[in-house]
């Protein structure tokens, strides 16, 4: 049986994460766009409302959310500020990791500090060599006695100046490329552990992004996630999980882009008639609305799929190249539509319009999400 119902279990939570939107985000979200600040009063209060670690299962402290229900929450962060949203969805990023892979002393340790301290972790990946090609990371962790001591350099790291964990993917087998890569749980405030420059960019600004350094950082060999070198197969199951996530916000983006659109065409006049009303415009609406909606079909596919334990790594790089690609073409179209006043910063579409293009890099751009399909596909 196939339905597109939500149950009202599902839609108390389209509703509560939305109310926490629309209380918490939406009123601060063009302030932290300008001021570039980190939003930490919206987390701290995503935290008392238990909008924070999703993904996390109930029995670590967390909100317990299937993949699904992780899409639907999501969806609401980002249609009212995708740069708030992904500070607060940064740690199903990072602990994804923890999910897939750690025993389950590891995942109590860790998600129970965590928890306790209402903290937040970083996935520390990509390095200044080592983008697309995540396999080619040069950081290098070497074992000695029941420590392995870090030495690296990563960078564009989402909540990482603010992270109390980070989830590092090492080298712990130099040679061998990504079968030699572990991931590893470092605690921030490990001697040796560095925090950089803050990245200055275009969109999702109320996020932060840094450089950090591990230099002699040493940890217990008690924090490798899973087994040794088992690193890139933890990446890659981890985005397999996560990429529904970021399609989901893309959607969200396109959606109140559309919605902020609408209201404007419907109520701006010109040639004595609604702009609603001239064929073009309505045109541009229609495939919006058919857009957006196929690209929410996609995500929920994959979300459902994850759910299941099936293989779904072709269809979450689709979600996340359609619904991100529908979300840059939407906001630009909303921007076209609103002509001035969509440039203007008076209005929300010109903030989604570079907050869009940013979904189109991040977890994989959207090149690799094509290689990633062809690949399963005409191998
Ligand atoms: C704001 C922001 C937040 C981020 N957050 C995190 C984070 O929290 N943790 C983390 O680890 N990383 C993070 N990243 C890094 C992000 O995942 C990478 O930027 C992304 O994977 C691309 O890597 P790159 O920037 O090095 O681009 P490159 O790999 O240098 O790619 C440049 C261009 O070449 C294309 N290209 C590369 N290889 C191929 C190929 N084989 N075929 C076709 N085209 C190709 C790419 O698609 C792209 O268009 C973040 C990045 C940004 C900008």
């Amino acid at each position: 049986m196939i339905g597109f119902e939500l149950t009202p279990e599902q839609q108390e939570l389209v509703a509560k994460t939305r109310a926490f939107a629309d209380a918490h985000i939406r009123p601060v979200a063009r302030q932290y766009d300008l001021s570039c600040e980190f939003p930490w009063p919206v987390v701290q209060k995503a935290y008392d409302e238990g909008v924070v670690n999703g993904a996390v299962p109930k029995q670590y402290g967390g909100a317990g959310h299937s993949s699904f229900e992780g899409t639907l929450a999501s969806e609401e962060l980002g249609a009212a500020c995708s740069g708030i949203g992904i500070c607060i969805d940064a740690n199903n990023l990072a602990l994804t990791p923890l999910l897939v892979g750690a025993s389950d002393d590891l995942k109590k340790r860790i998600f129970g500090h965590l928890v306790e301290s209402r903290g937040l972790a970083a996935f520390c990946l990509t390095e200044p060599d080592a983008g697309s090609d995540a396999g080619s990371v040069a950081t290098t962790a070497v074992k000695q006695g029941d420590k392995f001591v870090i030495n690296g350099k990563k960078r564009f790291i989402t909540n990482g100046k603010q992270a109390m964990y980070h989830t590092v993917f090492c080298n712990t087998d130099p040679g061998r490329g990504p079968r030699g890569m572990s991931a590893i749980v470092v605690p921030a405030d490990t001697p040796g552990v560095v925090i950089g420059r803050e990245l200055p960019k275009m969109g999702q600004r109320a996020s932060c992004q840094v450089e950090i350094e591990y230099k002699d950082a040493a940890v217990p060999v008690a924090n490798v996630i899973g087994k040794e070198n088992q690193g890139f197969l933890i990446a890659m199951k981890t985005f397999n999980r996560t990429r529904a996530g970021v399609a989901s916000a893309a959607v969200g983006m396109a959606r109140e882009a559309y919605e902020t659109a609408k209201k404007w065409a419907l109520g701006r006049k010109q040639f004595g008639q609604p702009i609603a009303s001239f064929q073009a415009i309505g045109f541009m609406f229609a495939e919006m609305l058919t857009e957006i909606t196929a690209a929410r079909f996609l995500v929920w596919n994959a979300a459902i799929l994850t759910d299941q334990d099936k293989e779904v790594g072709t269809y979450s790089a689709m979600a996340k190249y359609y619904a991100t690609d529908v979300a840059m073409k939407v906001a630009t179209d909303c921007v076209q539509i609103m002509g001035g006043e969509g440039y203007s910063q008076d209005n929300i579409v010109e903030k989604i319009m570079r907050d869009a293009k940013l979904s189109q890099i991040y977890e994989g751009t959207n090149q690799v999400q094509r290689l990633v399909i062809a690949k399963n596909t005409v191998k």
